[in-house]
This record gives structure tokens, sequence and C-alpha cells, in this order.
């Protein structure tokens, strides 16, 4: 008898036809004699729904109560997915963040999960009964209200579940067979990865593929929670495992001595989530960085890439930098407020501008990994507008227009186009 946290995201739940297809899952697990516990998301849709409530309301919202109208989706589909298991004969009860309570900070939008209660939950173990959790809600008792854990967090309300109960595995249904090489919706040539490392995921999360919320990966990195994304739509008797996420040491156990030698790319990954922000002709003089980036850090403003080009013979030069879209405004504001400390000529920015990056733990071993991308963009007419590395990725602004071929290009680029096969 294995323990299993099985969570379900909103396009698995957007039905009630659906949330049946998602129980047949539940009961083949019940079924092989395994105790089970469910997270569920809200139905496809419902937290965008919501969320555009709360801004039509007030465009400067207050975020407990916003956290009090979005986590309401998640409730509705717990309750109905724990009627549709009772409805197969498998005893059932649903439970939200609160109820149990998933302790939390009191960061309305983006709590961090901080103690579990499972006590609940092993109750309904010795019961018999699935307990149905919501996904993404979260209680902060300092304040004693409803929080939720940012958008995507159903990912991290399950693997914090599956380490605070010790669970065996912790399975992400989702609507794609697994983690691909990049966006399966964009690329339908991308490979299904079998195994894939705790790291390679973090970057991809973090640098675009929305398939599992950032948090989730670093909680599964620590807590050493045995990690798979799956799919809900596929046969539930003949259900594929999809991707394990696990150690780097163990992504290549108990393969074909053929796929050993693993590509030194293993995913291309996209976000339109940065604005890109330029200031011409700023003085070249020290301190000047500082007078740009410190009043941007004090307003919790996340800079991501910098680059700042000097002009021979001119004492000035242009700095640009990116900022999430989400801070975009802001940052322009505080920027245009501090020009005379900073002494720049003028400020450009654009939104129209996307991120794409190549990850690989196999660059830390190969050179020329990068330079080889700046080529093929370059023989398409695609201009960089900026450029960052770190071990075992690299990022490229580039203009939004060019998503999708860019991605293609560089996915195509490192032999990562599907030959028929999977990649390990
Ligand atoms: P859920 O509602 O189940 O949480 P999400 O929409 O959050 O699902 O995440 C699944 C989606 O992630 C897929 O439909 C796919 O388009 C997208 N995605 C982006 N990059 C990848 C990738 N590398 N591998 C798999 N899916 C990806
Ligand atoms: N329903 C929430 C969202 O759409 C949480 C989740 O789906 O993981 O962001
Ligand atoms: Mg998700």
């Amino acid at each position: 008898m294995a323990r299993l946290v099985m969570k379900f995201g909103g396009t698995s739940v957007a039905t009630l036809e659906r949330i049946q297809h998602a129980v047949a899952h539940v009961k083949r697990e019940i079924d092989a004699g395994h105790e089970v516990a469910v997270v569920v998301s809200a139905m496809a849709g419902k937290t965008d729904e919501l969320v555009a409530f709360c801004k039509q309301a007030s465009s400067r919202y207050d975020h407990a109560e916003y956290d009090c109208i979005v986590a309401s989706g998640e409730q509705v589909s717990a309750g109905l997915f724990a009627i549709a298991l009772q409805a197969q004969g498998i005893p059932a009860r649903s439970w939200q963040g609160w109820q149990l309570p998933i302790k939390t900070d009191h960061i309305h939008g983006a709590a961090r999960i901080l103690h579990i209660d499972c006590s609940a939950i092993l109750t309904n173990f010795i019961e018999k009964k699935v307990a149905v959790i919501t996904g993404f809600q979260g209680l902060s008792t300092q304040e004693r209200r409803i929080t939720t854990l940012g958008r995507g967090g159903s990912d991290t309300s399950a693997v914090a579940l599956a380490a605070a109960l010790k669970a065996d595995r912790c399975d992400i249904y989702t609507d794609v067979k697994g983690i691909y090489t990049t966006d399966p919706r964009i690329v339908p040539r991308a490979c299904l990865l079998r195994r894939v490392s705790f790291e390679e995921t973090l970057e991809m999360a973090s640098l675009g593929a929305r398939v599992l919320q950032v948090r989730s990966v670093e909680l599964a990195m620590i807590h050493n929670v045995k990690l798979r994304v799956r799919s809900t739509f596929e046969d539930p008797k003949t259900a594929d495992m999809g991707t394990l996420i696990c150690a780097e040491e163990d992504v290549m156990k108990d393969q074909e001595p053929e796929t050993l030698e693993r590509s030194v790319v293993t995913g291309v990954t996209y976000s339109r989530d940065e604005a890109q922000i330029t200031l011409r002709r700023v003085f070249d003089t020290p301190g000047v960085a500082a007078a740009i980036f410190n009043p941007l850090a004090d307003a919790n403003i996340n800079v991501d890439m910098i680059v700042q080009v000097g002009s021979d013979g001119t004492p000035t030069s242009d700095m640009t930098f990116t900022v999430p879209i989400s801070s975009y405004d802001q940052a322009k504001t505080i920027i245009e407020s501090n020009k005379e400390k900073i002494g720049f000529d003028t400020l450009h920015g654009t939104a129209d501008v996307v991120k794409i990056s190549v990850i690989g733990v196999g660059m830390k071993s190969h050179a020329g990994v990068a330079a080889k991308a700046f080529t093929a963009l370059a023989e398409k007419g695609i201009n960089i507008r900026a450029i960052t590395t770190s071990e075992i990725k690299f990022s490229l602004l580039i203009d939004a227009a060019y998503t999708e071929l860019a991605v293609r290009i560089l996915h195509a680029l490192y032999g990562l186009d599907d030959a028929g096969e999977t990649k390990s």
C-alpha cells in the first residue's frame, strides 16, 4: 500500500464530465489499495474570472479581500469532486485550506506555507475516506484570514501536502502528458521528457514553462518528494506515468545504453512577463547603477536582465534592463521621478518583448552553446535586445512578434525536435 497525493488542475476539473474522468484515476489507485488525498484547482477559467471581478470592483483593491474572492473557485471544485467520488461508492470529504488548516504567512496573493495540520486527512485515511483538499488556499494565522499562494499555487499545495503526509508520490495531473522539451502547444514536435532533474525543472518553471509552479518544484527538491507530471486525459486504466522529476544523478538511471548520452539542452521556454526599459545617455560615473536600481529595489521591483552600452568618446552610455510586466508602469514612474539624481536624457520602454530561455545541465561542460543561438536567430533577422547567462541556462530578450518562430528555431537547433521517440 502506498500513500499518494493526486492533484488535478483546472482543465482536469473544468466540467462535471471531466471531474468524473478524474475520479476514475482516483478509483484506480483506491482499488489498488492505496491511501489517496486529492488536491484540486478551480474549474478552468474560474480564477481568471474572479481576478477580473476584483479589478473591476476597484483598481486599488484590498489584497486580503482579493484572496477571499479568488480562493472561492477551489471550494466549488473540491465539493463537486467529493460528491463525484461518493457517487462512485468511494467515501470522500472535502477540506478547505483554513479547515485543516494550511498555515501560511500573511502575504496576500503570494503567501508561503508555514505548516500543515494533517490530522483531519490522517483520520480520513483511517476511515478509508478520500480527503479532497482545495489547492491554492491557506490561512494566515496572524490575521485569521484566507490567503492564496500565487497563480498556479495548487501545485505547491499538493507538494507541500505530500511532504507533510510523507506520501510515497505526488502526481500532478494536467492536460499534457508530462514535461516536454518546450511548450507542446507551440511546438507540436516537442519531446516528452521521461525524467528531468529538479534543477532543470526549476529553471524551466522560473523561465516561463507554466506546467508547474516554481515554488512546488523548490519544495519537492527540499523535501525529496517523488513528483510526477502526467495526463488526466489518458485512459485511467492504462495511465501513462508521464514525467518523473528527480535528482540529477537519477535522470539517467534505468535508461537503455543508446540513450545514455544526454542532449546538452533539455528545454526551451518563453516568458511574456517582461517589459524593457532603456535610459539613453546616462552619465557614466560611479554610483549611477545604484541610483537607478536602488529605488526599484526599495519598491520590491525585481530587475532581471541588465545591459549597459557605452559609446567611445562620450561620457555617457545607454542602460537597458527588464522588469516584470506587472511592475512596468510603477518602474517608469520611479525612474522619471529620480531623473535628476540619475542623470539621463530620455526613457524609452516597451512591453512588446519576450524572454526566450534555453536550459540544460549539459551546458556546464559544453562551450559555445549560446553562440550557436545568436547565429541561428541572426540568420532569420531576429534582433537580440538583451542577454543573460548562468551555469545551466541562457536567456534572450527579443521582439514578442518572433516568439513562436524563435522557440521553434532554437528547439530544432539543439536537436530537440521529436524524431518519433521520447527523450530521457
Ligand atoms: P493545470 O491547469 O493542470 O495546472 P497549466 O495550464 O497550469 O495546467 O499547465 C499545463 C500547461 O503548461 C500545458 O497545457 C502547456 O501548454 C504548458 N506548458 C508550457 N511549457 C510546457 C512544457 N515544457 N511541458 C509541458 N507543458 C508546458
Ligand atoms: N486556480 C488557481 C489559478 O488559476 C490555482 C491553480 O490553478 O493552481 O491560478
Ligand atoms: Mg497549473
